[in-house]
């Protein structure tokens, strides 16, 4: 394999980190062997170095115009793509996903950095706003306002292990802190570090191409949770990203209201995304709509935070015979390799969890495995599964529980009884609408995104995406991390006051120099 040789060290700033902390190795998870190569745990002194370059970069990138911004975010995409043959080695020895995923998600990972460099190109995602001060105002005169959003300072990034590109090192969370002008410490996923070290590489390269400060990127790489918890209590850090289960973002969360001075943490940690199979719909396309959940639930092992983990059907013989037409897809869909083995191991259990509780039928188990992600598919009558909310907790892998609902009063009794989703969606022909518009209500109050006649699986990275949801689905409902929209989580809004023209940020001088789309007045103008 040529290319960029992988030394299994941290990358802090332009320098490495020291060899000597605690060792791990790349691990294959479909032969359960370990890969050749040997990473060191950074040192606490690395991480505080890391956060030191990063705090000296902040102000350098926050100055930073959008062209400039873009031109780095470009950078980071064509060094990606340039090492497109190693991502395609690394990433399925390391996850046991396919090399077509890969190859996909690289795809994916490029797509989202160019569509963040577009927009801050373009520039007006500031949200610019001006008010013109009256001195003649009475009784007092009102003062000239500007406004607009600034970054916030240096991110630490937590990589997800189930998107080891699009949500890992130079995957959203750090497109979106680097497109608001924040430099980034990103903790390696320890279930991929060398797919994490190449995509540092990639970085270290667009920074030295765009002649930015080295503090804009450091890579860490620990073998426990030391690094990450330094991490989030050094004082210079002004915000966390973070996607994966509750316990860990609840734990970052924890830390990082205990500081002395507490920091945001935009935790992502999944949720059961309901999906509720309408009469009509059932009736009409029942076996196409089990195809296409079948397909959601299983695809990539489950192990999607957007998988559907409950789907609501109708009671009575057609919704006994789509059940039975579900389960023989389950039945009939291969065991496949999971990301980690601790992942294995919490499947294992959530489902030895279900299929141990009174009252929910196994339709398809096949037989247990430690290791392996079993496609896996409960039932359940709706009044034990109001009555029991651990029937509401995720099961990260390819497991669905399905609740059967009496009636709408009940299919809306289930909504409301949810926790925070991602998503929810509702499968509906027009005969269903008026049902539908009444669920539509309750599950928009649960969710961050609510859909149609589609699955959840599949998040478009886009400017209207909503990746987020009400807790436990994340920390904070405003916000989401996908798309153009998860920057607004690395920004403050800054107010102005009687600042001389020019002395102004350009964005918000009179001239409209980058001819922003600004609110001025009260009209949006350009
Ligand atoms: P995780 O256990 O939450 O870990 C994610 C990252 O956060 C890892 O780097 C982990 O370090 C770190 N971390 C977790 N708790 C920490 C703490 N208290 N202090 C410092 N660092 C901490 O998630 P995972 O390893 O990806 O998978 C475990 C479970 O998460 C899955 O079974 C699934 O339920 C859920 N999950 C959810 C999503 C989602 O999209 N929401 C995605 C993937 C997984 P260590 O590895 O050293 O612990």
């Amino acid at each position: 394999m040529s290319g960029m040789e992988l030394q299994g060290l941290s990358l802090i700033g332009a320098q490495r980190g020291a060899p000597g902390g605690a060792e791990f190795t790349a691990f294959d998870p479909v032969s359960a062997e370990d890969l050749p190569l040997t990473f060191h745990s950074a040192s606490v002194a690395d991480a505080q170095r890391a956060t030191a370059l990063a705090s000296t970069a902040a102000p350098v990138l926050a100055a930073l115009d959008g062209r400039q911004r873009g031109a780095f975010l470009s950078s980071i995409a064509a060094h990606l793509e340039s090492g497109r043959a190693e991502f395609e080695h690394w990433v399925p020895l390391e996850t046991g996903l396919p090399s077509a995923r890969a190859s996909g998600e690289l795809s994916r990972t490029i797509a989202q950095l160019r569509l963040f460099a577009g927009w801050v190109e373009e520039g007006s995602w500031v949200d610019a706003r001006i008010e013109h001060g009256d001195p003649t105002r009475t009784p007092l005169a009102r003062p000239d306002l500007r406004s607009m959003l600034r970054a916030l300072g240096p991110v630490v990034v937590f990589g997800a292990s189930n998107f080891p590109l699009a949500f890992s090192v130079a995957g959203g969370d750090s497109a979106s802190a680097w497109a608001a002008g924040c430099p980034v410490i990103v903790k390696a996923h320890p279930a991929h570090p060398a797919s994490s070290e190449r995509a540092g590489l990639a970085i270290r390269a667009a920074i030295k191409q765009c002649g930015l400060p080295e503090g804009t990127f450091s890579l860490l790489f620990d073998a426990s949770q030391a690094i990450g918890s330094a991490l989030l209590r050094d004082s210079q850090v002004r915000a966390v990203a973070f996607t994966g289960s509750r316990r860990g973002g609840r734990a970052l969360l924890d830390i990082a209201a205990a500081r002395p001075d507490p920091i945001p943490v935009y935790a992502e940690m999944g949720s059961v995304n309901p999906v509720f199979v309408m009469p009509q719909a059932l009736a009409a396309r029942g076996d196409a709509i089990a195809a296409q959940l079948h397909a959601s639930a299983t695809q990539g092992v489950g192990q999607f935070c957007t998988n559907p983990g409950v789907m609501v059907v109708p009671h009575g013989v057609v919704g006994d015979a789509w059940v039975v037409k579900l389960a023989g897809l389950f039945a009939g869909t291969p065991v496949g390799s999971m990301l980690t083995r601790p992942i294995a191991e919490s499947y294992l259990e959530g489902i030895q969890r279900l299929a141990s509780s009174a009252g929910v039928r196994c339709l398809h188990v096949k037989a247990a495995s430690a290791t392996g992600g079993v496609p896996s598919l409960f039932e359940v009558d709706s009044d034990l599964f109001l009555s029991d909310p651990t029937l509401h907790e995720e099961v990260f892998g390819p497991c669905s529980l399905i609740v059967r609902s009496q009636d709408l009063t009940d299919s809306l009794d289930i909504a409301r009884s949810l926790p925070g989703q991602l998503t929810a969606t509702v499968i509906a022909d027009s005969g269903d609408y008026t049902a539908s518009s009444v669920l539509l209500e309750v599950l928009q109050e649960k969710a961050g995104r609510v859909l149609m006649n589609g699955v959840p699986t599949g998040v478009e990275v886009s400017h209207a995406m909503v990746h987020g949801g009400p807790w436990p689905a994340a920390t904070a409902p405003l916000t989401g991390s996908v798309g153009t929209a998860a920057m607004l989580r690395f920004c403050r809004r800054v107010c102005w006051q009687d600042v001389p023209d020019a002395l102004l940020p350009a964005a918000l001088q009179e001239s409209n120099p980058a001819e922003l789309l600004r609110l001025v007045d009260g009209q949006w103008r350009r």
